[in-house]
């Protein structure tokens, strides 16, 4: 019975998939950093696609800009 190796996405450490508790991290600490940074990546994405926006509004019903 050989162990699954896997590599921690974050550190890169190797660890035992049998044994590790948060697989496919090495620790909690690595999973949470890994989480962040997606989230963080995610969020700085600039105008991604949202469908739903509440830009939606027709032009005709913008107000006019400058002459008031
Ligand atoms: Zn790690």
């Amino acid at each position: 019975m050989s162990p699954t190796r896997v590599k921690c996405p974050t550190c890169k450490r190797e660890l035992d998939w049998q044994t590790a508790p948060f697989r496919p991290f090495c620790s909690e600490r690595c999973r949470l950093i890994d989480l962040g940074a997606w989230l963080s990546e995610r969020h700085a994405i600039p105008g991604e696609a949202a469908p739903g926006e509440e830009r939606s509004a027709p032009a005709e019903e913008r107000p006019q800009k400058g002459s008031t």
